[in-house]
């Protein structure tokens, strides 16, 4: 399919799990990518061998309103406008009880996963709607829906998001901007990974196993499904989605 023909994308968090298979599925679809993350290296190791033509790789703390503006800066200046923005850079941060919780670690989960999907939108609607609209992504999480123990501050970010998505929504709907969050559960990726030991140092497979046991479909979504809905939203097909959560779960959410 080439439903993003000719779009422009910027993808944040690019070098990630999610956010390199949305890139690929992008290009798949027809778009030229910007793909922005912490580290350069990280991104040129992640796409050696793509096409060197249809993407820009730009070092980016999303949390810095400089660094969100060089990557929309990048995608006018490589190819010509912006289209469509997926906000999905995120930490997950440390694994401890809320009264227990570090207040700097809070603000620095706050200040990647809140304030940078409101500098990535921030940024890129004026360039969207001088193409006419488009559509903006911020990748929340069930973590958005439900809480979880040990998790606070990554959840509080997650339904942050929410609340940013459908702002948003609604002021840039007249700019014909659609803005929408998507939803996963448990994926199977580093942060995953992550989670799952910080968790239990000494059992995370058993971490892995309870999560699964408790997802109707029995398994962790993968980095392409989750990159399958993005490109959904990102096109034409998604005309009339805008400021609401897609849930992509195995069902958890639904118990
Ligand atoms: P990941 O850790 O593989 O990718 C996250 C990427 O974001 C990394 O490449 C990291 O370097 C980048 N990043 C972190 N801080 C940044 C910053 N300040 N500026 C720019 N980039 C930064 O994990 P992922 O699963 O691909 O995460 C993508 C998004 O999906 C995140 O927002 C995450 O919260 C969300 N999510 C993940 C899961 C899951 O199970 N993995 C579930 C629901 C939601």
């Amino acid at each position: 399919m080439t439903r993003l023909k000719s779009k422009v994308a910027v993808i944040t968090g690019a070098a990630g799990g999610i956010g390199l298979a949305t890139a690929n599925r992008f290009i798949d679809e027809g778009c030229s990518v910007v793909l922005a993350d912490l580290s350069e290296s990280a991104l040129r190791d992640a796409t050696s061998g793509w096409n060197a033509d249809r993407f820009a790789l730009v070092q980016a703390d999303v949390s810095q309103p400089g660094d969100v503006e060089r990557c929309t800066g990048v995608a006018i200046e490589r190819f010509g406008g912006l289209d469509i923005m997926v906000a999905n850079a995120g930490i997950e941060g440390m694994v401890a009880p809320l009264t227990e919780y570090p207040v700097d670690e809070f603000d620095r989960v706050l200040a990647v996963n809140v304030r940078g999907a409101f500098l990535s939108i921030k940024a890129a609607a004026p360039l969207i709607a001088k193409r006419g609209g488009g559509a903006i992504i911020v990748t929340s999480s069930v973590a958005g829906l439900i809480g979880a123990a040990g998790l606070s501050a990554y959840v509080a970010s997650k339904h942050a998001v929410m609340g940013l998505v459908k702002s948003a929504a609604i002021e840039l709907a007249p700019l014909g901007i659609r803005v929408v969050s998507v939803n996963p559960g448990p994926v199977n990726n580093r942060m995953m990974r992550s989670i799952e030991s910080k968790a239990a140092p000494d059992a995370a497979e058993m971490v892995k196993k309870g999560f699964e046991e408790k997802i109707p479909l029995h398994r962790y979504g993968e980095n392409k499904e989750i990159a399958a809905l993005m490109a959904f939203l990102a096109s034409d097909d998604a005309s009339y989605c805008t400021g609401v959560p897609f849930v992509i779960d195995g069902g958890y959410t639904a118990q």
